[in-house]
């Protein structure tokens, strides 16, 4: 194993940032100095679960936070800095619903069938005043403002300091652009193996932050910050693999995808109103999903539970040979979730040889009313969670100890916003 110590003698790290991200996806860490991470790499850095989203109570002993060496990453803006992804123990044993524990649990399982997933992720985000309150930019007022070339280069100082790390990193970013709202913008970086993406997302997630901070502005991923903008999606594209072999792909199944593609998404499709517990894990989350048309004239987000080959208006997209889009998941998802929860519906899909159903190649916003069978996603959080807790396949797979723990968090989640009084009640309900 890679000495961390003598890691920061060879690249002069002063501290490192040992981080983990928790249930609701904040991302935790401590600091600590080049001189004490020996110790701390042998058993972690110490941490009081009940003050994070963890489902633990101020009585749980000490949480230890052991960095992976692979994780490293030395902050591009500020190098003397090692971020370290890790993984939670407590009492000599992995903390089971730990949400990087959980993704590392469910690759070990596919690695025992001889898989593993790549996965990558498009990470939309708004540029906001540091209030939040609006876009950061008034002149970004088109009404398609998606590509558009002189908002982009507006933001030029923030979208290059973020791609010039990427590529200092060597994560092969390719392209960046505005987005289809008014001061939302997307960056993309290559695929890689899911516990590489998963990394990557949270750290872009935390980077993206800094660096809009850093420059007076403010970075969210929120699922819909903007009611009448389209959100921020969180695509995920997909690809199972048999060391060099790509089993999703074979050149004589429909559209390039093998049998055991379209298993995958039988499984991802049965499973979808379950999935939305963990991929819309927020009450904001189903503002995007199911929303009227936006300003640009579509949300890009889908309302069933469909696929459709390369199709922007389905849950599904099969843009390529050899991978599908899941267009399912939001801003707030957690970076170890996303693949986790892709693996525990996908590879039951495969082992069951599920039958994803009929393509649809039809323009679903406008003509999904004439496919009357079509599932619709959950409305609310609520129904997604009580969908999760009826998931027994989904259970299973995930573990009754991190479906418990996750399930008890946003169903408190759920209840603190129901008694929240919103100016919508006092509009509608005032004069009753
Ligand atoms: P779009 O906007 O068309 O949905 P993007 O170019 O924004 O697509 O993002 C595509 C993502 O899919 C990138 O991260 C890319 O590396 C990834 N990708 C490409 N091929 C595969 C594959 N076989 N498996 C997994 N991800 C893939
Ligand atoms: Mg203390
Ligand atoms: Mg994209
Ligand atoms: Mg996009
Ligand atoms: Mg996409």
């Amino acid at each position: 194993m890679v000495s961390l110590a003598e890691a920061a003698r060879e690249r002069g790290i002063k501290y490192f940032l040992i981080s983990y991200t928790d249930l609701f996806g904040a991302q935790r860490g401590k600091l600590v100095p080049a001189a004490a991470i020996a110790e701390m790499q042998e058993n972690g850095a110490g941490f009081a679960g009940f003050a994070t989203w963890l489902d633990m109570t101020p009585a749980h002993p000490d949480l230890f936070a052991k960095p992976d060496p692979a994780s490293l990453v030395q902050l591009p803006w500020k190098p003397e800095v090692g971020w370290l992804a890790a993984n939670l123990w407590m009492e000599g044993q992995e903390v089971a619903q730990a949400p990087r524990n959980l993704l590392r649990r469910l690759i070990a399982q596919a690695a025992d069938d001889g898989v593993a997933l790549r996965t990558g992720v498009e990470c939309e985000f708004f540029l906001t005043t540091p209030d939040g309150m609006a876009i950061s930019d008034p002149a970004d007022r088109a009404a398609k403002p998606c590509y558009d070339a002189s908002a982009l280069m507006r933001r030029y100082d923030i979208i290059t300091e973020i791609s010039d790390a990427m590529l200092a990193l060597g994560w092969g970013p390719y392209q960046s652009d505005h987005e289809d709202a008014n001061g939302q913008f997307e960056m993309n970086w290559h695929y890689a193996d899911a516990l590489v993406t998963a990394d990557r997302h949270a750290f872009f997630k935390f980077m993206a932050k800094s660096i809009a901070e850093k420059h007076g502005l403010r970075a969210t991923f929120m699922p819909k910050p903007f009611p009448l903008l389209t959100g921020n999606g969180c695509h995920a594209h997909v690809s199972l693999w048999r060391g060099d072999e790509n089993l999703f792909s074979d050149p004589s199944g429909a559209l390039g995808i093998s049998a055991t593609g379209y298993h995958f998404i039988g499984g991802i499709i049965a499973h979808a109103e379950a999935l939305c517990a963990l991929l819309n894990p927020t009450v904001n989350s189903y503002k995007r999903i199911n929303a009227p048309r936006t300003t640009s004239g579509a949300t890009w987000s889908p309302n069933t539970i469909t696929y459709a080959g390369n199709n922007r208006t389905h849950m599904i997209r099969i843009p390529d040979p050899g991978r599908f889009e899941l267009r399912l998941a939001d801003g707030a998802v957690n970076p170890y979730l996303l693949p986790a929860a892709l693996l525990a519906a996908g590879m039951e899909g495969v082992s069951a040889k599920r039958d994803p159903g009929q393509r649809l190649d039809i323009n679903m916003y406008t003509d999904g009313h004439r496919v009357t069978d079509a599932r619709r996603l959950p409305l609310n959080l609520l129904d997604a969670l009580r969908a999760l807790e009826a998931s027994s396949v989904l259970k299973a797979a995930l573990g009754d100890e991190f479906c418990a723990a996750y399930g008890r968090l946003k169903r408190a989640e759920w209840d603190d916003y129901a008694r929240h009084l919103t100016q919508w009640e006092r509009d509608t309900t005032l004069d009753c």
